[in-house]
């Protein structure tokens, strides 16, 4: 056993199989993609049949996973017999690959009874194909040498996932003491790369590599026709509203609904106010004839990239905190769902329908009661591990400075926002103030510094220092193309952008040569509903 784990440790293994009808379903076509992919330096192969590993095993003695599908009453079950594991033996397979999912069979034997057998008699390693973590866990406490995650998306328990799963990966790797084999949509060597550095055991591409036919779709599909016609649905879940749109290819919303949020009543109502809100869109869709095709979801809070949960989230959404939103809102729809933070959103309505279109690398910020934000790099949001890339409003610009809601001190958030304006504004005009709401008195601060009041013009430079600070460092850690500015504020006062401009081209390094610029956003009351359908294309 230790002997083929030493051939297969860290090594990319290529699936090479035709589906029945494909015009490469043929012994001698496979045998040369084989001598292809061998020729290439692939260290490891997962072959279908004794026929093909017989053919194969005249050419190259690299490891060989054997496998045998059949087909009965219409359900694929790969190597369901010890008959076609004995065959799979002597044809030279080192390893014998079979299903051991939880599904019950009408034909072959239990997979148990199998892994015995094939150790026993045959001598031979098993790998256990499987979908979920129970699988995989029964499977190698049963005595499976390796476990892959190859039926992950093809069982009825999981036709949802669509993708490859990293959470299911991550999960094995860290509970399992099996060798993990990572199998199932992997379709770039960045993918590969990924899955060995989280610990895969080892990983089997086969369509990316060996079909054609896939490969072209792959690449016609990227050309964008593929989305020419799709309609979306995108939601926008605040802490007070939420909003849901059907997001046509142009990023236009058309249809839409908005509910309150009722946030106070916890996460249940929180999901079903959600829920309610993209049915409505939903049916005003059914009306006009149009089955969107996906589902995107931006949230307040922190978003976990890798499974779409809500990772963290403040007392604004009480219970929202570890929600499993991707998992409820793609059982409840029925599509594929993806769910992002509404300020990563809202980024991507910049990038993808706005003023970042034509960039390809700029950071975007909303100010308002706090800092919104993200950064496009290389035109893909950067969205880090937990969801919290960009959060731009917690770099410190004054260490021990004003206390933030983070919990740190000096952030950029507690200098520059609504609240900060009538802060500095009512610090210089005493109680003499207009018993206003923030954002209302923020208004009529701008309003007041354009006629050229003393302290509203005073309270918006010290706004303009500290943001023209945050925004050079920006340019600093970033070189972008430009800074997309949005939100009341700005609106507020119009020569805004221009000031922070003039003043991040004096104070930066090169910064006359560099000629930083600063420009408004696009901005608009959909951008979240938009960059959520944009996310849910992507
Ligand atoms: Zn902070």
């Amino acid at each position: 056993m230790s002997a083929i784990q030493d051939q297969l440790r860290g090594k990319l293994v290529v699936s090479c199989q035709a589906f029945p009808g494909d015009p490469l379903d043929d012994l001698d076509a496979l045998r040369r993609i084989v001598r292809a992919v061998v020729g290439a330096g692939a260290q490891a192969l997962r072959l279908n049949s004794a026929e093909q590993i017989r053919l194969v095993r005249q050419d190259t003695d690299v490891p060989i996973i054997g496998i045998q599908k059949r087909y009965a009453d219409g359900v694929l079950r790969i190597t369901p017999d010890f008959a076609a594991a004995q065959e799979l033996a002597a044809a030279g397979a080192s390893v014998i690959a079979l299903d051991c999912t939880n599904r019950s069979f009408a034909f072959g034997e239990p997979w148990r009874q199998l892994i015995q057998r094939i150790h026993s008699e045959l001598k031979l390693p098993v790998m256990a194909d499987t979908a979920t973590f129970d699988e995989a866990r029964a499977a190698g406490e049963a005595g499976a040498d390796f476990v892959g995650t190859t039926l992950n998306g093809y069982t009825e328990e999981t036709r949802n996932n669509h993708g490859f799963s990293w959470p299911l990966l991550s999960r094995l790797v860290n509970e399992l003491k099996t060798p993990v084999i990572a199998e199932g949509h992997l379709a770039t060597p960045a993918e590969v790369k990924r899955a060995l550095g989280e610990g895969a055991f080892c990983v089997v591409v086969g369509s990316a590599i060996t079909r054609p036919g896939v490969i072209t779709s792959s690449f016609l599909s990227a050309l964008s026709p593929a989305h020419a016609d799709a309609h979306v649905i995108g939601a926008d879940l605040g802490g007070t509203s939420i909003k849901a749109g059907l997001v046509d290819p142009q990023g236009q919303v058309t249809c839409s609904a908005q509910v309150p949020t009722e946030a106070p009543r916890g996460r249940g109502a929180i999901a079903s106010n959600l829920a309610s809100a993209i049915e409505k869109v939903r049916a005003q869709a059914a009306q006009a004839g149009i089955t969107p095709s996906a589902l995107g979801i931006a949230s307040a809070g922190a978003i976990d990239v890798n499974d779409g949960s809500v990772f963290a989230a403040t007392d604004n959404l009480p219970g929202w905190a570890g929600f499993d939103l991707r998992g409820f809102a793609a059982e409840r729809f029925h599509l594929p769902t993806r769910v992002l933070n509404d300020a990563h959103a809202a980024v991507l309505a910049e990038l993808h329908y706005g003023h970042g279109r034509g960039l390809t690398d700029f950071v975007a910020l909303t100010i308002g009661t706090g800092i919104g934000g993200g950064v496009v790099c290389n035109s893909r949001l950067l969205r880090g591990n937990h969801g919290f890339a960009g959060s731009i409003g917690h770099h410190v610009l004054r260490v021990g400075g004003r206390a933030c809601n983070c919990g740190r001190l000096g952030c950029m958030e507690a200098y520059v926002s609504t609240a900060a304006l009538v802060r500095e504004y009512k610090s210089r005009v005493g109680a003499d103030v207009p018993a206003l709401a923030d954002d209302a008195l923020a208004f009529e601060i701008g309003r007041l510094a354009q006629a050229g009041d003393p302290a509203a013009v005073a309270a918006y430079q010290i706004l303009v220092g500290y943001l023209s600070e945050g925004v050079a460092n920006l340019f600093n850690l970033f070189d972008p193309q430009a800074v997309l500015i949005s939100g009341g504020l700005v609106q507020g006062y119009p020569s805004l952008v221009a000031e922070v401009e003039k003043r991040v081209t004096a104070s930066l390094h090169f910064g006359q040569k560099r000629a930083p610029r600063i420009q408004l956003a696009a901005g608009g009351y959909f951008a979240g509903v938009q960059g959520a359908g944009a996310f849910a294309l992507s």
